[in-house]
């Protein structure tokens, strides 16, 4: 078995693409196959150097790896179409001399002409066929104007019928398809042209693609026939919808692999949620290692419906793969979210520690610990307004501190002395400490800040809530 991804460095690596390269990758791996991946780079003017690097690196970030390809070379290189043009001309001379394609002298205006009048007719907008046989002299007239030729595909009135490892047997009118370029008049050649060659010559064994590529199988086929090659096994993978059932788009939010690596998703999260948007594992399992899914995948289980995207479930797994970290590993996971120069900060460890049960995100980390990085609190109105609506919230306050004054900070002792009910001693000493009324357990809050910090915050919020109104500035 021999797989390929073949992504357009046209964009970046985003959701769809990554999840049709994950279960390429699983079905090689799971049957000891191999990856190929191949750049399709063929738009030189749309093509660049930084969405190649950017689905390098989220492949890699990943953990998904390739056995041929860029970084890795193999014996079909090169892996950049971009660097195999002679190869496609080759292929594009091979079918002219064998009759199986044509030269095309019309230019994009007429073409385009005729195509609106086919359109206003109620006509299928293919091409004529006006080019395949032209009388005798009439290619040395055209090329003696000027006009550069481009390479037509003789369609064959065959049909076109093949069996989908997902969708069953597919078959296609190709009376429908007009005879297609394969070379365009810059001897670049056509996405479908390029592919096929490359995938006969890469020898690719299955070609496993999203839905939208559907069309465009029957004219590979169709090549593939026509140079002699052996036709590959298809799976066309079920479109990813949004919320809204619509296609997966920008509209639904960030779909870009590295957005969700900013934001503090582990890749495994990642990897196990692509997999969830098609394959459900066996057993009702959901959450999967990578390792896992080597094991269990199968293609032929993928489902046929469209998958739904759901951050919440994507925030929902990426939390049980962070409740999952040693609290070391996950000290370490957060550090490149945190300010650098709040790196070193003594009891940072302590902190981080104290909220990896309340966060979906890393970068969540450092807002849920900001009462820690940051000295001086900004106290919300909301909380303010707490102590306008429970006068008994400023006398614990000031009870808190007289304590503190003793040198103790147990929180409970006020309950027990003052006989005060918990739930009106604890949400005033809190918002002292965190400026917050949400957050991880009291007590460790306390510990981790210390007496003098304690001390600190509870007299500056009592100082301020002591100053006449007039002299607040809001
Ligand atoms: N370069 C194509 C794309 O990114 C790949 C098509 C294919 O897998 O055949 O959509
Ligand atoms: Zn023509």
């Amino acid at each position: 078995m021999r797989v390929r991804f073949a992504p357009s460095p046209t964009g970046i690596l985003h959701v769809g693409n990554a999840r049709t390269a994950l279960f390429n990758w699983l079905y090689a791996r799971h049957h000891g196959g191999k990856m190929v991946l191949r750049i399709e780079d063929t738009d030189l003017a749309r093509s660049k150097k930084e969405f190649t690097e950017d689905i390098l690196d989220g492949l890699r970030w990943l953990g998904l790896d390739w056995d041929e390809g860029p970084g890795m070379g193999g014996p079909f290189a090169p892996y950049f179409q971009s660097e195999r043009f002679g190869i496609y001309a080759e292929e594009a001379e091979a079918l002219l001399a064998n009759r199986k394609a044509y030269r095309c002298y019309c230019t994009e205006e007429e073409l385009e002409e005729r195509k609106a009048f086919s359109v206003s007719h109620g006509l299928p907008p293919r091409y004529s066929g006006k080019c395949r046989r032209l009388p005798p002299g009439e290619e040395e007239i055209l090329l003696a104007q000027g006009r550069k030729p481009s390479v037509r595909f003789i369609v064959p009135a065959e049909d076109v019928v093949f069996e989908d490892l997902l969708r069953g047997e597919v078959s296609f009118d190709t009376s429908l398809i007009g005879d297609f370029v394969i070379l365009k008049s810059d001897g670049s050649p056509s996405y479908n042209f390029a592919a096929a060659v490359d995938d006969a010559s890469m020898e690719i064994s299955h070609i496993v693609r999203g839905e939208d590529h559907l069309p465009n199988t029957p004219r590979q086929i169709l090549l593939y026939r026509a140079m002699g090659k052996k036709v590959p096994a298809f799976a066309h993978l079920p479109m990813i919808l949004g919320a809204d059932h619509a296609k997966l788009s920008k509209r639904h939010g960030s779909t870009a692999i590295t957005r969700y690596r900013e934001m503090g998703y582990l890749p495994e999260a990642l990897v196990n949620y692509l997999a969830l948007l098609g394959w459900a594992p066996p057993g009702g399992k959901e959450i999967v290692s990578l390792g896992e899914m080597v094991e269990k995948f199968q293609l032929e289980k993928l489902s046929h419906g469209g998958a739904v995207f759901d951050l919440s479930k994507l925030a929902w797994l990426n939390r049980q793969y962070l409740l999952r970290l040693s609290p070391e590993r996950f000290v370490l996971a957060c550090m490149p979210f945190l300010p650098a120069e709040s790196r070193e900060k003594p009891g940072l460890n302590e902190a981080i520690a104290l909220v990896q049960e309340s966060v979906s995100t890393l970068a969540e980390v450092s807002r849920e610990i900001r009462f820690f990085l940051e000295e001086t609190l900004c106290y919300p109105p909301n909380g303010v307004a707490l102590f306008e609506e429970d006068p008994v919230a400023i006398e614990v306050l000031r009870e808190y501190v007289l304590l503190l004054e003793r040198g103790c900070t147990e929180v409970r002792a006020l309950v027990k002395e003052k006989g005060h009910p918990k739930k009106q001693v604890f949400p005033p000493i809190r918002f002292a400490l965190t400026a917050s009324l949400h957050g991880p357990e009291l007590t460790k809050v306390i510990d981790l800040l210390g007496l003098v910090r304690v001390k600190e915050r509870c007299r500056r919020l009592l100082e301020i809530l002591d100053r006449p109104a007039s002299a607040n500035p809001d």
